[in-house]
């Protein structure tokens, strides 16, 4: 990347909303290096920030995705994107890194309207992270090798990673981009084509990647997007016979279903990254307990709790109980919650009427099993129109409560306390999901027995949401299979060859 690639945050909400006012946004689903408008049926997207139709968007379904899946078969099959010099494949993913960099606030501001989130976390965080995944499986893609065993004298072998072929990816709308490019990134640099289908609710900047994705030099077909709803263009694209793997983000719910479309039509391999009920266990020698209580607070309410890692079951030491909640407390009650073009705001609107809904009757569970609301609990008026809830902290959660079993997937805290370390073991693992989970501790044999006692795909110590492209993303049990990032994501799009040789 070169500096003057990198824009500059704009820093003040006027200069957002003029930028806003003025934005140009792509509204056709991108196929073969070309804007399609497909049958014609269109779908509104609503702004999450005011209530606002942002854009009309074509409405994809069966014959969209047919298309779609057509090209990047032609683009697979006969195109010279798996045939190219990975060192070339990886140029072109470069490319889309810088312009993506380029594109940096229109695509940030872009990502903010559609979801909510505050503008500066969609630069700083979702951009950020877009570009950096396009860089980094870019510089990958000619470092990778086959290897040759050690055989028989009388024989040779290889074994080799080829491109999987046609991948589709299904992504969801709470960070609509950086997990889009999680997909995409490394299956392209393995040579694949793809097919993405984004959130009905957030298809808009991922219909701009695809853009920006054939003006960095990618053939036509290699990438193509698609939008439209799950049960319709996210089906057709499961069930599609030609696809040859599934790499999809959203609830466990719906990734049941994929494994069902896969079953149903060619065996497409499945990869899935779903929900999660993350457990953060703060011991009472946790090193820093405000340090504790700050993580627990940031990672909870960080992008309005639409987090699959959130950190949404606080399991904390029944002695240092009370001081760790009322710190938490104190910070969900001084956080900035508004407009998420306000460079100041530090929580913007959850995803919608239809979220915000599911929340409060989470929240509705919690007050009628019992549970003590600390502080939140309600909707606020903040951008006339627009879907603004309080931090919320619920005390006194027991593990058969609702708020302690069910993704909120919304900005509540659930607090439960333990006695003894087995016990925290139990509840921490006593859930369907297996994404992440955290301890605080400064004892190094605990650290290391509860990370080997949890199970989940990521265990964080004495942090929280930490992390960079180079270790692998996934849950365990019904959080998933597979993982994201890293040099493991290129196992999901790749299949393993044997050629054995008798010499
Ligand atoms: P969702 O499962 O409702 O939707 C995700 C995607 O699937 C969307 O593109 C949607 O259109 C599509 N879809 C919905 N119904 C479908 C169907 N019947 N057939 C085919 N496709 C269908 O999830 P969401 O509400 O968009 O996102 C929230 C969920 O995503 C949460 O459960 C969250 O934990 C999970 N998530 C997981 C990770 C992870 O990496 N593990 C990351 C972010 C979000």
């Amino acid at each position: 990347m070169t500096a003057d690639h990198e824009e500059r945050r704009l820093d003040d909400r006027a200069a957002w909303v003029r930028r806003a006012e003025g934005l140009a946004l792509a509204t056709q689903h991108r196929v073969a290096g070309k804007d399609e408008a497909g049958s014609g049926a269109a779908f509104p997207v609503v702004s999450p920030r005011d209530g606002r139709v942002l854009a009309t968007v074509a409405d994809g379904g069966a014959a969209e995705i047919d298309l779609a899946v057509g090209a990047a078969r032609t683009a697979f099959d006969a195109g010279p994107w798996p045939r190219l010099a990975p060192a070339e494949r990886g140029r072109a993913l470069l490319r889309l890194a810088d312009l993506v960099e380029e594109h940096r606030n229109d695509l940030a501001l872009t990502v903010s309207l559609e979801n909510g989130k505050p503008v500066t976390e969609s630069y700083g965080v979702e951009l950020r992270a877009v570009a950096q995944t396009f860089r980094w499986y870019g510089q990958l893609a000619d470092k990778l090798h086959d290897t040759a065993p050690h055989t028989d004298p009388g024989a040779f072998a290889l074994v080799s990673r080829e491109p999987a072929g046609v991948v589709g990816a299904v992504v969801p709308w709470n960070f609509p981009l950086s997990l889009a490019a999680w997909k995409v990134a490394p299956a392209l640099a393995a040579g694949c084509a793809c097919v993405l289908k984004p959130s009905e609710l957030t298809p808009l900047s991922a219909l701009a990647l695809g853009r920006l994705a054939d003006e960095a030099g990618l053939p036509a077909g290699v990438l193509n997007v698609v939008a439209g709803d799950g049960p319709t263009a996210g089906r057709a694209l499961g069930s599609h016979p030609d696809v040859d793997v599934l790499a999809f983000t959203g609830s466990t719910a719906v990734g049941r279903h994929f494994l069902r479309y896969a079953a149903d039509s060619n065996l497409k391999r499945v990869w899935l990254e779903l929900g999660g009920k993350s457990p953060n266990l703060v011991l009472p020698d946790a090193p820093d307990l405000e340090a504790a209580a700050s993580a627990a607070a940031a990672g909870i309410f960080f992008n309005q709790g639409e987090m699959c890692t959130a950190p949404s079951r606080l399991l904390v030491h029944a002695s240092v109980a009370d001081q760790v909640v009322e710190s938490v407390v104190a910070r969900a009650r001084a956080l900035r919650v508004g407009d998420p073009l306000d460079p100041a705001t530090e929580m913007g609107a959850v995803a919608g009427e239809a979220r915000l809904a599911t929340v409060l009757g989470h929240i509705a569970s919690g007050r009628a099993a019992g549970a003590r609301l600390r502080t939140g609990g309600e909707r606020l008026a903040r951008v006339p129109g627009g879907t603004y809830l309080e931090p919320t902290v619920f005390d006194r959660v027991t593990p058969d409560m609702r708020l302690s079993r069910e993704e909120i997937f919304g900005p509540v805290l659930s607090v439960l306390t333990f006695e003894t370390l087995d016990e925290a073991v139990r509840v921490a693992n006593d859930t369907e999901y297996g994404l992440a989970a955290a301890v605080w501790s400064s004892d190094l044999t605990t650290v290391h027995r509860l990370s080997r006692a949890l199970r989940a795909g990521t265990v964080w110590v004495n942090c929280y949401e930490e992390g960079d492209l180079t270790v692998p993303f996934g849950g365990y049990k019904q959080s998933g299979n597979g993982r994201d990032k890293s040099v493991h994501a290129l196992e999901k799009y790749t299949e393993l060859k044997t050629t054995w040789i008798r010499l």
